[in-house]
């Protein structure tokens, strides 16, 4: 459904959801910005995510690191020699490609002209030599594939090459020893390296988690399809810290539990599914991502990863320092093995945009037909819970709708507004995904009542003006 993507887009930015970012000058690729509505839905998530790990389970507790780290965290990490995709260059465009991007983009036109077999053959000779690293062979996979540049038309094509996707720059004056740091390109390093402050000062027992919510920067060189690939984004990583020998035990907990923390948001099950990864990172003995089923396909959203004693261990190999555990029950030092939970924030917001919006007719009165876009957000998540509207701007109706927002405002977010018919602001509320609406009307004067109107049904009901807020909380919770 490309046209349904075009049409979220656009609604994203049109109602204060996504901008570009600098738009002004033009924009900054693969880099966005959340307006006033876009940024209480991701806040929203993100308490979701923070709430259910930490304050649901005892035995997790959060942490905030820094986005700069001493430049030894991503030698030992892997990262500076091992955190590169292999790129390609159009000679007469200079247009940059990531290598699976420039074949899954070829193999998806096969596709289009009815040549799935073709693009099958293509995808699974690429899995091949991506995963022999052999550089020589995916050129002639492309030149065999006659696959051509989109701006120049040509298959004029360079050499494939690694390119590191971290960020780098210069810390203290750069005259001085200035040293290269980077910009972390995941969170998860921030909890390893204070897994022993962690565990000592909130005296944790194994098995433990350590929960982040951060920014991550990857210089992606095919930035597509709006915030699902972008260079600077959000992660909401757990690293569960385990006795050796439990993981499996772990990773299937951990795989389940967050699949259904997914699940709890409300959309259906069938827009969601497990994928198991076949090839492994070298330290992972088991992984899986959860996929969403966006309008261009299933796509992660989320990683679970055994990653075994790798990321302790090494640290523990470049900064010298004992990074174990002594475990009383079974009288053992050990490194703790890991299960990993890695989430994007990003890619959660842009889902639940794609499934929540809808185009629909209503039918009107008189027979004709009208047609509304509605954000069927979550109420829980949706960035308004209440809209307050006073059906005209005098007789005393402003005064009790203020009356109502100081009442309710401090349990969830109310929003006023007081211009246009009423129909017109029902429909903007639909269109960010307001769930309720409270109409102040004439008879409100007499039975101290409201009209709730509720966006998914259109049904209205009166509720008394003492029990809304109640009301509403019971049904946003
Ligand atoms: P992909 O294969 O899509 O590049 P990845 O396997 O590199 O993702 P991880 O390193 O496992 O991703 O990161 C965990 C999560 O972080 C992903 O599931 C995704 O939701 C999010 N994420 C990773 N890269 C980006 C990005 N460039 N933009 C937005 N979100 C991202």
């Amino acid at each position: 459904e490309p046209n349904k993507f075009q049409a979220v887009i656009s609604h994203a930015k049109e109602y204060g959801f996504i901008f570009q970012s600098s738009e002004i000058y033009d924009g900054l690729s693969a880099v966005y910005d959340y307006g006033p509505w876009g940024s209480e839905l991701k806040k929203n998530i993100r308490e979701y995510w923070w709430n259910s790990m930490t304050r649901m389970h005892d035995n997790i507790v959060g942490i905030d690191a820094a986005i700069f780290m001493h430049p030894t965290t991503w030698k030992a990490s892997g990262h500076v020699d091992n955190f590169s995709d292999p790129m390609i260059d159009n000679k007469d465009s200079k247009k940059r490609y990531r290598v699976d991007h420039l074949i899954e983009g070829h193999a998806d036109a096969l596709r289009g002209e009815g040549d799935a077999a073709g693009a099958d053959a293509l995808l699974a000779t690429m899995d091949q030599l991506l995963a022999a690293e052999d550089y020589a062979g995916l050129k002639q996979l492309i030149q065999d594939a006659k696959i051509v540049d989109a701006v120049s038309g040509t298959a004029n094509w360079t050499d494939v090459r690694q390119f590191n996707l971290m960020f780098s720059t210069q810390l203290g004056s750069v005259a001085e020893d200035a040293s290269e740091i980077y910009l972390r390109p995941e969170t998860a390093q921030g909890i390893f390296v204070n897994f022993l402050n962690v565990q000592k000062t909130a005296r944790m027992k194994v098995p433990f988690g350590i929960a982040q919510v951060g920014k991550a920067f990857r210089n992606e060189i095919v930035a597509r399809q709006f915030t699902f690939r972008m260079r600077e984004f959000e992660q909401m990583e757990m690293q569960f810290f385990v006795r050796p020998g439990s993981e499996m035990e772990w990773y299937n907990y951990w795989k389940q539990e967050r699949m259904n923390w997914h699940l709890a948001l409300g959309f259906s099950p069938d827009r969601y599914r497990f994928h198991d990864h076949v090839k492994l990172a070298h330290y992972a003995n088991a992984a899986v991502d959860i996929e969403f089923d966006f309008p261009f396909g299933f796509k992660e959203v989320e990683g679970i990863h055994s990653r075994t004693d790798y990321d302790l261990s090494q640290h523990q190999k470049y900064s010298g320092k004992k990074l174990q555990y002594f475990d009383t029950e079974i009288n053992q030092n050990y490194v703790p093995y890991v299960i990993e939970t890695s989430i994007g924030l990003d890619r959660t917001v842009l889902y639940v945009l794609c499934e929540s919006y809808a185009e629909e007719d209503i039918p009107k009165e008189d027979g004709s037909k009208d047609s509304r876009v509605v954000l069927r957000i979550p109420p829980r998540i949706a960035p308004i819970k209440l809209a307050v509207l006073p059906l005209t701007k005098k007789d005393g109706l402003p005064e009790i709708a203020r009356d109502l927002m100081k009442e309710c405002r401090e349990d969830f977010y109310c929003f006023y507004e007081e211009k246009d018919n009423i129909g017109k602001r029902y429909r903007r509320m639909d269109a960010i995904g307001t769930p309720f609406c409270a109409t102040i009307d004439h008879q409100t004067k007499e039975d101290q009542a409201v009209t709730i109107r509720e966006r998914d049904s259109m049904t209205q009901q009166r509720v008394p003006l003492s029990e809304v807020r109640e009301w509403v909380k019971l049904r946003t919770r």
